[in-house]
C-alpha cells in the first residue's frame, strides 16, 4: 500500500499569520517543525495501519518547507517547485492507493485561517461547475480521476467541515478552530500529533485505488480582486472573460482542468502591482 501526503502549510498546527507561512521569516522558521510533525504524525500513522510507502508531495509555496532531517526514515518526499500536477504531484503514476491532505484549508472568500486558493489576494472566489471550490476540492477531482481516495484532511475545522463535501469518507483532524482568518484556538503540537498519527492509523484502511474513471468536463470559474487581472487570465487559450472581474474555461477532465489553473494563477499574479494590486 503506498500513501501519497499533499502537504500545505495553512492549515497546519499553531498557523494563523502570513508570517508563519512566508519562507524565510523569523515566524515561518519557528512554524516548520510544528507543520513537520504534522506531516510525520500522518507518516508515521500510514505505516501503522499497513501502508508499505508513504512519500509526501511539498504543496506550499515554494514547496520547501518541511525539515526532511525530522522526518521518518522510511517517508521519501518531493521537495521544489515546477510540478505537472503541482499538490497532488505523484498521483499520475498509477501507484498511489490513497492521498492525505494535510495542512490544508478554506478556498478564497469563506471562514477560514488563512482562506485562499491559491493566490492570497488576487483570487476572490473560484466555483467549479457552479459550486465554490477550495484547493481540496480541486485536487480531490484531480485524484479521483486516477481513481485514488483522500483518506485524511487536516487543517482548521472549517477545513474539515468543507472536506465532508469532496470526501465524506474521510478522517478528519481539526488541529485549530477558526477565529477569524488570522486567528485560531490552537492546539499543542503534542496533542495534534497524537490525533493525526491515530487517524492516518484508521485511515489506511480506506486506501483501496479503483480504476482510474473517465475524465469528466468541468467549468472553472474564477473571480479577480481587481479588473486588469481578467486581461491578464485571458492571455491562457481557452480562457473567456465571464464577467467585470471573472474568467471561465471548460476542461475535458480535471488533469487538464487544474493545469489550466495553474496556468491562469501563474499568468495573473504576474500582472499584480505591489501597491495598486
Ligand atoms: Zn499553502
Amino acid at each position: 500500500m503506498k500513501i501519497l501526503i499533499s502537504a500545505d502549510m495553512e492549515g497546519a498546527t499553531g498557523v494563523t499569520w502570513p508570517a508563519d507561512v512566508l519562507p524565510g521569516t523569523p515566524q515561518w522558521e519557528r512554524c516548520r517543525p510544528m507543520f513537520t510533525s504534522d506531516v510525520n504524525a500522518a507518516v508515521i500513522g500510514f505505516f501503522e495501519g499497513g501502508a508499505d510507502e508513504v512519500l509526501i508531495n511539498e504543496a506550499h509555496w515554494t514547496m520547501r518547507n518541511l525539515l526532511l532531517e525530522q522526518l521518518d526514515d522510511r517517508a521519501q518526499m518531493i521537495t521544489g517547485r515546477h510540478k505537472t500536477l503541482s499538490m497532488v504531484e505523484g498521483v499520475q503514476h498509477g501507484d498511489v492507493d490513497g492521498i492525505a491532505f494535510v495542512g490544508y484549508h478554506t478556498g478564497a472568500g469563506t471562514e477560514g485561517v488563512l482562506a485562499h486558493t491559491y493566490l492570497a489576494n488576487s483570487v476572490t472566489g473560484v466555483w467549479v461547475d457552479g459550486s465554490r471550490a477550495s484547493e481540496g476540492l480541486l485536487n480531490a477531482l484531480v485524484v479521483e480521476e486516477y481513481g485514488v481516495p483522500v483518506v485524511l484532511v487536516t487543517g482548521d475545522d472549517r477545513t474539515i467541515e468543507d472536506a465532508k463535501g469532496y470526501a465524506p469518507d474521510a478522517y478528519g483532524v481539526a488541529v485549530k478552530d477558526y477565529v477569524s482568518r488570522y486567528a485560531a484556538v490552537c492546539r499543542t503540537p503534542g496533542r495534534t500529533a497524537a490525533d493525526i498519527r491515530s487517524a492516518a492509523g484508521r485511515a489506511a484502511a480506506l486506501a483501496v485505488r479503483a480504476s482510474p474513471s473517465p475524465p469528466q468536463e468541468h467549468t472553472v470559474e474564477l473571480e479577480f480582486d481587481a479588473e486588469h487581472l481578467v486581461g491578464a487570465a485571458t492571455v491562457v487559450p481557452g480562457v473567456e472573460r465571464t464577467g467585470e472581474r471573472r474568467v471561465a474555461y471548460t476542461s475535458p477532465g480535471m488533469y487538464e482542468g487544474i493545469r489550466t489553473f495553474k496556468a491562469v494563477t501563474t499568468v495573473v499574479s504576474a500582472a499584480v502591482e505591489e501597491q495598486y494590486g
